[in-house]
């Protein structure tokens, strides 16, 4: 499953740096990840890791982008 960034998000700039799939960039108004990117950092890290930096905890599971850790971990080998 891909994350999503809620319109709580105060732009920081925090979670860009942080993401090993340069999934996270600055929207219009709020910062957003790009589903085909997001692995929910399976393949680099044990825990998503713009959730753990992110200080206004505006992050959260994307319903519409349901995957399995297996199809996550496929995701990760196609990006790199
Ligand atoms: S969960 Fe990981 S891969 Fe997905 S956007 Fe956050 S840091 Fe990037
Ligand atoms: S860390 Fe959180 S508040 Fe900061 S830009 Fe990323 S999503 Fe927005």
């Amino acid at each position: 499953m891909a994350l999503l960034i809620t319109e709580d998000c105060t732009c920081c700039d925090a979670c860009v740096p942080v993401c090993p799939n340069k999934a996270i960039s600055a929207g219009d108004t709020i910062y957003i990840i790009e589903p085909a990117k997001c692995t929910e950092c399976v393949g680099a890290e044990d825990s998503p890791q713009c959730q753990l930096v992110c200080p206004a905890d505006c992050i959260t599971q994307d319903p519409k982008h349901v995957e399995t850790k297996e199809q996550l971990e496929a995701k990760y080998k196609g990006l790199h």
